[in-house]
């Protein structure tokens, strides 16, 4: 599905298979059923792309198949308005507004955003319904059909290939964002904002940015509902109806974009045939199909929570990439300090989490072609350190400087694009993302192709040189013949190599590296120490903290030592080896070793 031949080929197929479909003597009510089946598609396909993928649940997609409908069917009912012009008029709305709730909602996290979806559903909802303008709960009357030259389009199959196209092209378009610098950025969403941002991608953007995608998909839909109903009312936009959009996307596949036709096809047709069953079955009259509904869903969460359209994908044939980058040139280096020269000066930072200060007033400096090592038993302050260089917490006082400008107080995604990047002690990647999709979020500050460029495939050129760079930080680290894996199938040690690999792909000046020994197996470390001194040969500044002694001592020029969360000495491997504080601070005998007067080698930051 991956080869961009094959992919050209299917998807002329499958818009040749609409116009085949529309030859086919088919009786109008099936037409009229995949006309509606199309017009779910449409509002799914932005839930796979916001739930699924993004991981924001909204019931608040029906909100905006409405301001869709409704901007058509009041513009072209009172202006005379051409359909052709507002869809775009309705897709500028719809994404204005949005992006204006977005603004608002997306920063909150957990069970607020669900709810927040579920407050502007009901509020649009009631507005539709309370506007003397939009004829209240009445709604607007005789809305033209859509016409192309005189074609009329409002109806029956001329409708159902246009709906059928909007459809395929909206798939065709997200499977092309999802496979692009953007696509990678939200789907790494999902793991958190704390990776995300440290690769450079400044994560409300992109889910206010696919919060407006969604809701543009949900506005062509309300368009086409419009025209085709001939009348709008606030009904099919109510709370409900956005329950149900969601019910579609996780029955057919909340992560998957063929998983969106599929839940809308199933819902419809199940719907049809439960409300002329059931009633039959129970003998009485009633909305049974929605406890159906409920007891399926609940059932498919438990048990196919891929969706229903994953039973068909395992069966589909999935070849690697082509790896068409090998050609392409290579990216742009920043200009790097030279060697010897300071890089990164922390001056007495402190991190106080409530009475535990983690970090007391530690100082240290670290210079390019460097190995610095940062050690001290369980709880130091390592990690913290760390994270205060690199932006994800705050200093409560004290001050970082990289490359002679002072950083602390830039948010991580900054400091990542001044040239700090970092691994993680718990590693963070993206399960379902191949290896060299992960290590190419790396590499995102590097391009600047946006989600339209990636839908109109006019990315192709950039990207390739962004893969090309993720493809060699793996070799480096020699994982060259993992590329096409997917990340969540990786062993712990491969797993750490990914993230310097990917830390490597934004071109840092200076590289943290939080425990990357840590369930390495014995080769595996000896090939990182190699790669450790390549890079300090090649003017690489590094700091390291790792629980590998061997590791420590081996690649090493510098090694500061913490000790609950202080400064307890700093020397080259031999000084802090033959230092009897190092040595009670791991053990924990607690005879007085810490004396200054005792510690010649203690140098002062
Ligand atoms: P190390 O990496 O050296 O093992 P850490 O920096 O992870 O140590 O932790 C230092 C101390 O700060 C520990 O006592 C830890 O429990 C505490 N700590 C770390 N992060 C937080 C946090 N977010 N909130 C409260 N305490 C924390
Ligand atoms: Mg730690």
């Amino acid at each position: 599905m991956k080869n961009p031949l094959n992919n050209t080929v299917l998807r002329l197929l499958l818009l040749a298979a609409v116009g085949l479909i529309a030859c086919l003597p088919l009786p109008d009510f099936w037409v009229t059923q995949l006309n509606y089946i199309g017009l779910y598609s449409l509002v799914v396909l932005g839930l796979v792309l916001l739930t699924g993928i993004g991981g924001l649940t909204s019931f608040g997609q029906a909100a905006f198949v409405g301001v869709g409908a409704y901007t058509s069917a009041y513009l072209c009912t009172q202006y005379g308005l051409s359909p052709w012009l507002t869809v775009f008029i309705g897709l500028a709305i719809t994404g204005s507004s949005a992006m204006l709730l977005g603004v608002l909602t997306l920063r909150m996290s957990g069970h607020y955003l669900p709810l927040a979806t579920i407050a502007w559903g009901l509020s649009l909802y009631y507005l539709m319904g309370n506007l003397d303008a939009l004829g209240k709960y009445d709604g607007l009357l005789g809305v033209p059909g859509i016409t192309l030259f005189g074609w009329d389009l409002g109806g029956g199959k001329p409708f159902f290939v246009l709906t059928w196209v909007l459809v395929l092209l909206g798939a065709f378009a997200l499977i092309n964002l999802l496979d692009s610098r953007t696509g990678r950025a939200i789907r790494s969403l999902r793991t958190g904002a704390l990776m995300a941002e440290a690769m450079g991608i400044n994560t409300l953007r992109f889910k206010i940015g696919i919060f407006t995608i969604a809701a543009m998909f949900a506005s062509v839909s309300g368009w086409l509902f419009a025209h085709f109903q001939r009348t709008v009312n606030p009904s099919p936009f109510g709370l409900k109806m956005g329950i149900e959009y969601l019910f579609m996307a996780v029955l057919g596949g909340v992560g998957q974009v063929w998983g969106a036709i599929t839940g809308a096809l199933l819902t419809k047709l199940l719907e049809d045939q439960l409300q002329v069953l059931l009633p039959k079955l129970i003998g009485a009259n009633g909305n049974f199909e929605t406890i159906v509904f409920g007891i399926v869903l609940v059932l498919v969460l438990k048990y196919l929570p891929d969706g229903l359209w994953s039973l068909v994908a395992r069966w589909l044939p999935n070849p690697p990439r082509a790896e068409d980058w090998t050609q392409a040139a290579a990216l742009p280096e920043r200009t790097k300090p030279e060697a010897g020269s300071m890089v990164l000066d922390v001056r007495a930072i402190r991190k106080q989490f409530g009475g535990l200060t983690a970090v007391n007033d530690i100082s240290f400096s670290i210079r390019a072609g460097q190995i610095s090592g940062l050690i001290g038993p369980n709880g130091a302050g390592k990690s913290t350190t760390f994270n205060l260089i690199t932006g994800v917490l705050g200093l409560t006082s004290g001050e970082v400087r990289f490359r002679g400008q002072v950083v602390s107080g830039l948010p991580s995604r900054q400091i990542a694009q001044r040239g700090i990047s970092r691994t993680f002690q718990h590693v963070k990647m993206i399960p379902e993302m191949t290896v060299l999709e992960n290590v190419a979020l790396g590499a995102h500050l590097r391009g600047g192709k946006g989600a339209l460029s990636s839908m109109l495939r006019l990315d192709r050129h950039e990207e390739q040189r962004l893969l090309r760079e993720a493809a060699h930080q793996l070799q480096r680290v020699g994982m060259g013949a993992q590329l096409h894996e997917l990340a969540g199938n990786l062993a712990m040690g491969p797993q750490r190599l990914l993230e310097i690999a990917r830390a490597l792909c934004s071109d840092p000046a200076l590289l943290l590296l939080d425990e990357p020994a840590a369930g390495l197996r014995h080769k595996e470390k000896l090939a990182l120490g190699a790669v450790l001194r390549q890079l300090r040969a090649e003017g690489m500044a590094i700091l390291l903290v790792e629980h590998d002694m061997d590791l420590v001592m081996d690649v090493c020029d510098h090694i500061v030592v913490m000790e609950f969360g202080t400064h307890l000495m700093e020397g080259t491997p031999a000084q802090v080896q033959a230092s009897p504080a190092v040595r009670a601070a791991y053990l924990g005998t607690d005879e007085d070793t810490t004396s200054p007067a005792t510690q010649p080698e203690e140098v002062s930051a």
